[in-house]
C-alpha cells in the first residue's frame, strides 16, 4: 500500500470516476519506484531537483534519492517517460540554482521523441509566472529539438504563454488540474485556445483538492473535466474523451 492506500495493480488499471456517473479513465501515476512501492504523488518537496522518472511499468522507474548516476541509464529504458522535471520558483530562491543544474545534468540524456513531463511554478504560485515560464523554455530550447513531445503539467498560463509553447514545441500538450476552478480570464483564454487535441486533464492528487474533499485522487478526475469543459463550453463526456485520446497518442498506450 502506498501512501495513499492504494496497492501498485492499481496504479494503472481504470479508475471509476465522477462519483460514480459512470466516466472511466486510465490514470498515470508519478513518482512511483521502480517496484511500485512509492508513494505515488507528484514531487518530493523536499527535493530540490526532482527528476522524478514517470513509472509506466515494472521496466522502468527510479528512486529520485538516487541522485544523477543513474538518470543515463534509465531514461534509455524502453518505456521510460520523463519526469516531471522542471523549475518550481515557489521555494526560496536559493534553491533555484540547484533545479537548473539537475536539469542541466538531465536534459542532455533524454533520448529523442521521449515525452517529458514539465512542472512549473513562479514565484507567486500560478500566478505571475511568465519568468519561470520563459526560463524553461530556454532550458528546454538549449538542450532539445524543437519536436521532442512535452507536457506542461497543472498548466496555468495565459493565451500568450499557449500560443508562444505552441510555436516553440509543436508537440506539446497542456495538463490541467484544480486550479482552473480559480483561474482569472487570461488564464481562462489560455485555456480556450489550447487546441483540443492538446489537452490532458489531471488532478496532481494528493494535491488541489476540489472543493469540498479533503483529499485529491485519480478517482475525482471527472471534477476536473467539469470544470474545463465549461470553459471551453463543451461537454465533460467529450472533454474527457478528448483528453484520452491525447494522453494515449502522448503516452503510446
Ligand atoms: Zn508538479
Amino acid at each position: 500500500m502506498g501512501r495513499l492506500g492504494v496497492t501498485p495493480e492499481k496504479r494503472l488499471v481504470n479508475v471509476k470516476s465522477g462519483g460514480g456517473r459512470g466516466y472511466r479513465s486510465r490514470v498515470i501515476d508519478i513518482g512511483a519506484d521502480a517496484g511500485g512501492r512509492g508513494p505515488g504523488v507528484g514531487f518530493d518537496g523536499t527535493l530540490s531537483g526532482f527528476p522524478l522518472p514517470l513509472r509506466l511499468d515494472d521496466r522502468c522507474g527510479a528512486a529520485p534519492q538516487e541522485g544523477g548516476g543513474p538518470h543515463r541509464r534509465r531514461l534509455q529504458a524502453a518505456a521510460c517517460i520523463v519526469g516531471e522535471i522542471g523549475l518550481d520558483h515557489s521555494v526560496p530562491a536559493k534553491e533555484w540554482k540547484k533545479q537548473e543544474q539537475t536539469l542541466k545534468e538531465l536534459l542532455p540524456h533524454v533520448p529523442a521523441g521521449r515525452p517529458v513531463v514539465i512542472h512549473i511554478r513562479g514565484p507567486n504560485g500560478d500566478e505571475e509566472a511568465m519568468a519561470t515560464y520563459a526560463r524553461m523554455m530556454e532550458l528546454l530550447l538549449t538542450y532539445l529539438p524543437s519536436e521532442q513531445p512535452l507536457f506542461l503539467h497543472c498548466f496555468s498560463g495565459g493565451e500568450e504563454t499557449v500560443l508562444e509553447w505552441l510555436r516553440t514545441f509543436p508537440n506539446i500538450y497542456f495538463g490541467y488540474a484544480g486550479q482552473v476552478w480559480g483561474f482569472n480570464s487570461d488564464q481562462v483564454a489560455g485555456l480556450r485556445v489550447v487546441p483540443l487535441d492538446r489537452l490532458l486533464a489531471e488532478t496532481d492528487s494528493p494535491y488541489m483538492p476540489p472543493e469540498g474533499h479533503r483529499r485529491n485522487s485519480p478517482a475525482l478526475l471527472c471534477l476536473v473535466g467539469d470544470l474545463v469543459a465549461e470553459a471551453r463550453g463543451m461537454t465533460t463526456k467529450d472533454f474527457l474523451r478528448a483528453a484520452t485520446e491525447n494522453a494515449t497518442r502522448l503516452f503510446w498506450w
